[in-house]
């Protein structure tokens, strides 16, 4: 596919970015095309609209970026994971690991319901962690995460193509 080309070019990779030895993947210049982003959220689109999605669910904040169109495209909830004290409702947590401390992602409670099938959308997955946090928010509600959608995997995980046994949908590696 000729659109993936495009969308790995238009990712601008900083350099020590936010810490040294950090080669940051950044979206923005991505988004900032109007061609290249209309094409990527085309891609997860035509995957997902005939799959019976009823939640696409993006991680705080750049998920938000791909998740909230993809859900208007296909005519399915959006639904925001946020970081701790964003959400004003009530909310269900889920902690995980990151290379120094902890984080966690927050869900607002009732806004899904048992039995709904899910994709969770990032920007990036490199460890899975945060992913991995996500879709245990949505075991706990009795949801099923159909897939996990990425623009950007490291190699490895890309190869993979599953997060402890969900399915995992990658478009390109990083620059
Ligand atoms: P993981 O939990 O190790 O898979 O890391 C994925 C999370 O880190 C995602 O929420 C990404 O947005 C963020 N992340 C890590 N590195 C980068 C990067 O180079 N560009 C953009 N986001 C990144």
């Amino acid at each position: 596919d000729p659109r993936l080309n495009a969308i790995s070019d238009s990712i601008r990779v900083i350099p020590d970015f936010p810490k040294p030895g950090i080669m940051f993947q950044d979206i923005t210049t991505l988004v900032a095309n109007h061609l290249v982003y209309k094409h990527t959220i085309d891609i997860f689109a035509d995957r997902y609209r005939e799959m019976g999605i009823s939640v696409v669910a993006g991680v705080e904040a750049r998920g938000f970026i791909f998740a909230a169109p993809i859900a208007l495209a296909i005519g399915a909830k959006f639904i925001p994971l946020r970081k701790p004290g964003k959400l004003p409702g009530k909310v269900i947590s889920e902690a995980y690991e990151l290379e120094y401390g902890e984080d966690c992602l927050e869900m607002h409670v009732g806004s899904v319901g048992q039995g709904e099938s899910v994709v969770i959308v990032d920007d990036l997955v490199a460890t899975g962690g945060t992913l991995s946090a996500a879709i245990k928010l949505f075991e706990r509600v009795g949801a099923e995460v159909i897939e996990c959608a990425c623009v950007i995997g490291l190699p490895e995980i890309k190869e993979r193509r599953m997060l402890n046994g969900t399915p995992l949908y990658v478009l390109v590696e990083p620059r």
